[in-house]
């Protein structure tokens, strides 16, 4: 969610006069024999083993895939995987779904395909499963900046792309009856301006939106006063409709669509099984342009044709090369009870701040004795209060950030002061961090590694992945299958060409 600093550097990269092509995927590239030829990161290292606990992650009963293949043989019996996807967030599972979707269409010739996920930690234990539960696509901010950067269509991609995950996931959630299970709401999202600044900026970006043919259905900008009478918060702001929803649910439903189909892709699930390095099964002195990769783990190692970096945060670990392109970014949560019910709070998701802080309320639970409580307010942010370093080029979501502690425990009764919503001095009833990979523009990176034949990566969501995740990785899942198939791949229209890449800056 937080936006300050991609807002800058837009602002930043739109005096920069950027000359801009795609590449063709099938270009001749040097092959590299090492995903190690470059050193890693001081600060890159493999996801900790003991994260701070997160409501989505350690809610009982909440994640029955947390140990999934956790013990007994790594793959299938030795044989090669044609896909081996590291990461099992949004991102990896994501692709799962979309390879099994992809070679049913295609038929897969025929041939049954293997596919490992390899996830070092428990099942969706990274920033999928400890976030703010937004899936809040961005209807028009920084329009004018995106066309200046990449063209008009790229820049209307990036709106639509944002639109398509939101009712991809919306129809997933509802044709296999997940409504409930994932806690899907469609609700209305707000967007407060703590400045005129912050207003004048969004007015303008819709303006130029408007101009440029982005769909701006359903916005509606509301006045102070409106703002306060209606909603109890004493700003202006803009008011959109969203979704929220139990990410790491999600996810596993995801997982659950795919194994329990009988299909030609055959899935293994491996948690706590973290992937430590990769080379190329080729001898060194090979000419071939094509490789077959081993990936080495703790228990093992198994030989894959494909593998797709669904590691995010993480990626520069097992790809030093994107220590400059994908920084990780530490950020941070809270759930606190509200004072007053779900009918006065509503189900509304929030921002403000420049989308440093974002809420929404959990539905009401019962007591023991059968009493409604007010519900838990999942409240996200504070990062521009965390000291030098805003919690950037760390890994570690094994502690807490204490300035972001008090912001965040001061941030709901301060807002919403004299309305009785929330209770100043209340201690919220979990708290955790998680990790976000930054890139420098804002934009995921998305497509083939160059030099690494067979591999790809999906990563980068700049603490905006709900609404993107699922695109990109639909996108490296359709370039893997036309490999396997032999067809060649069309890019999707909602695909921004500059989320690639191939693409050159
Ligand atoms: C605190 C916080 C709040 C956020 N709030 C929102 C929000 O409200 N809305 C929104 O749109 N976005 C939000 N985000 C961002 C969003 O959660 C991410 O963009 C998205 O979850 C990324 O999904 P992913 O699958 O790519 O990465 P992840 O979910 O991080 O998954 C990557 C997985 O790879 C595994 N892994 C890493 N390295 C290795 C390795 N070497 N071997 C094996 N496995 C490995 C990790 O353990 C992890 O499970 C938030 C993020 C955080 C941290």
């Amino acid at each position: 969610m937080p936006r300050r600093s991609s807002l800058f550097i837009y602002t930043l990269i739109s005096t920069i006069i950027i000359s801009v092509k795609a590449h063709n995927l099938d270009q001749q590239i040097p092959l590299v024999l090492s995903n190690h030829s470059h050193p890693r990161p001081s600060w890159s290292s493999p996801p900790v083993s003991n994260p701070t606990k997160s409501f989505w992650t350690d809610t009982p009963n909440a994640n029955p895939l947390a140990h999934e293949g956790s013990t007994g043989p790594l793959g299938f019996g030795g044989e090669d995987v044609d896909v081996c996807v590291i990461g099992s967030g949004i991102t990896g599972i994501s692709a799962v779904y979309h390879l099994h979707r992809y070679l049913e269409a295609q038929g897969s010739g025929g041939v049954e395909r293997k596919v490992v996920v390899l996830e070092a930690r428990e099942f969706c234990s990274g920033a999928t499963g400890r976030n703010g539960g937004h899936l809040t696509r961005n209807p028009f901010s920084g329009y004018a900046a995106r066309e200046h950067n990449y063209g008009k269509e790229n820049a209307k991609k990036t709106y639509r792309l944002e639109d398509y995950v939101s009712s991809s996931i919306a129809d997933i959630v509802h044709s296999h009856g997940l409504v409930d299970t994932v806690d899907l709401v469609k609700g209305d999202h707000i967007t407060l301006f703590f400045t005129e600044e912050e207003e004048k900026r969004a007015l303008q970006d819709y303006k130029d939106a408007k101009e440029g043919g982005v769909d701006l259905d359903g916005v509606k900008f509301l006045d102070r006063t409106t703002m306060f009478e209606t909603y109890g918060a004493n700003y202006s702001g803009v008011f959109f409709p969203s979704y929220n929803l139990w990410p790491l649910k999600f996810v596993s439903g995801l997982h659950n669509i795919t194994s329990s189909t009988e299909s030609f892709l055959k899935l293994k699930l491996h948690t706590l099984t973290p992937v430590t390095s990769i080379d190329s099964a080729l001898p060194s002195n090979s000419a071939s342009k094509h490789t077959k990769w081993i990936v080495t783990t703790p228990r093992g190692a198994l030989t894959c044709k494909n593998i797709i970096h669904a590691t995010n945060a993480y990626a520069p670990y097992l790809l030093p090369q994107f220590q400059d392109r994908i920084i990780p970014t530490r950020g941070q949560i809270i759930a606190l009870r509200a004072k007053t019910s779900l009918d006065r709070l509503q189900r509304l998701s929030w921002q403000a701040n420049l989308g440093y802080e974002y809420w929404f309320p959990r539905p009401e639970e019962k007591s023991e004795d059968g009493e409604c409580k007010p519900p838990l307010v999942i409240l996200g942010g504070g990062r521009d209060t965390a000291g030098p370093g805003l919690d950037q080029y760390t890994v570690d979501d094994s502690v807490l950030n204490g300035r972001v502690s008090k912001t965040l425990r001061e941030f709901l009764p301060d807002l919403f002061a004299c309305t009785g919503m929330f209770e100043e001095g209340r201690e919220p009833e979990m708290e955790w961090t998680g990790i976000m990979g930054f890139t420098p523009n804002g934009a995921p990176i998305v497509g083939p590694i160059e030099g690494l034949e067979g591999q790809y990566i999906a990563a980068g969501f700049t603490g905006h992945g709900m609404p993107r995740a699922f695109a990109a990785a639909e996108a490296v899942a359709g370039m893997i299958t036309s490999k396997m198939t032999g067809t060649e791949w069309e890019a999707p229209e909602w695909l921004p060409e500059h989320y690639l890449t191939t693409w050159e800056y």
